[in-house]
């Protein structure tokens, strides 16, 4: 399957057109060659690109089976500061406690 970025190259080759901003470029200008090369520059960089997305993905599933196992205790946490929370406010104010 053709990535993007290998799709925006040949779109630029046929039409001397940038496909994104649509802006044209005669072939064999400065600016035809600029686009190829930044369009060449982004594909080599996209299996290091890849790699990293990968490792991010790996590490945040993983973040989120460690918040998922928190989602439990930190909800009965919470209602146990608010049952405090309740008992403290309903105590009496005459200073015995009651
Ligand atoms: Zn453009």
């Amino acid at each position: 399957m053709n990535s993007i970025y290998e799709r925006f190259l040949t779109a630029g080759q046929q039409r001397h057109r940038c496909p994104v901003c649509d802006r044209g470029f005669a072939e064999g200008t400065n600016e035809h060659q600029h686009f190829e090369a930044q369009v060449r520059q982004t594909l080599e960089r996209v299996p290091t690109m890849r790699q990293v997305s990968d490792r991010q993905v790996e590490q945040l599933g993983q973040q989120l089976q460690r918040l998922r196992a928190l989602r439990e205790p930190a909800s009965e946490l919470a209602r146990l500061q608010q049952g405090r929370r309740v008992s403290q406010a309903t105590r009496c104010s005459c200073g015995l406690g009651i």
